[in-house]
């Protein structure tokens, strides 16, 4: 059986992973899981670069495929802050509810058509031999004007992408990930592998 090693903690994240590749024959396996502990410092200029920091550090542990991602909220009125720092913003521990009322806050007296912005997620995947292949995905939208929904985590209930009439955080989980920067950055990565496979 093949082993994919997905770099993150974040166990949202490895369901998210394992219902995207869906396949029998490839098993997913979170850094505890393959018996992997690294003290990764996420210390790139961009979405991309962190996903790279975040998969090569754990490939020179084990020198299997390994998958990482990174992603994060841009607002076009913010100079797309809070950016890559979107997790840090205020403070790793400060809820996401004192957050989402400062954005808004910022936005005050910004027109509907200035409200835009987009979720942004990079993956990487540093292969067996070292290759490394990244993809960069998004989900356009507009900040609102309330926290709406509690079905998304972050800044979901602030968020609404476009074509829908309401929040990310108001979505089905299935549903967001149809149209998510996540959902279409993984399954856009897995094709790539398994094309490269099958050759
Ligand atoms: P990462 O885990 O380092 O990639 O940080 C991602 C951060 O970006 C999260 O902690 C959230 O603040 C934000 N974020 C990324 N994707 C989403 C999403 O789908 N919904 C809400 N917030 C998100």
């Amino acid at each position: 059986m093949k082993r994919v090693i997905v770099a993150t903690g974040n166990k949202g994240k490895i369901v998210e992973i394992k219902s995207i590749v869906n396949d029998p024959e490839v098993e997913v396996l979170s850094m505890k899981e393959a018996g992997i502990e690294a003290d990764i410092v996420e210390d790139g200029k961009s979405f991309e670069d962190n996903a790279i920091i975040k998969a090569r550090a754990v490939w020179e542990i084990c020198h299997e495929l390994v998958l990482a991602d990174d992603s994060g909220l841009e607002v076009d009125a913010l100079n797309k802050e809070p950016g890559i720092y979107s997790a840090r913003y205020m403070g790793e521990e400060t809820p996401y509810s004192i957050k989402n009322a400062d954005i808004i806050k910022r936005l005050e007296g910004v027109p509907d058509e200035k409200r835009t912005g987009r979720f942004v997620c990079a993956v990487a995947a540093v292969l067996p031999d070292g290759e490394e292949i990244i993809v960069t995905k998004t989900m356009e939208g507009r900040i609102g004007y309330e926290e709406r929904g509690t079905n998304g985590f972050g800044y979901d209930p602030i968020f609404l992408p476009d074509g829908y009439n309401c929040s990310s955080g108001e979505l089905p989980m299935e549903e967001k990930n149809l149209i998510s920067h996540r959902g279409k950055a993984f399954r856009r990565m897995w094709e790539i592998l398994a094309k490269l496979d099958a050759k």
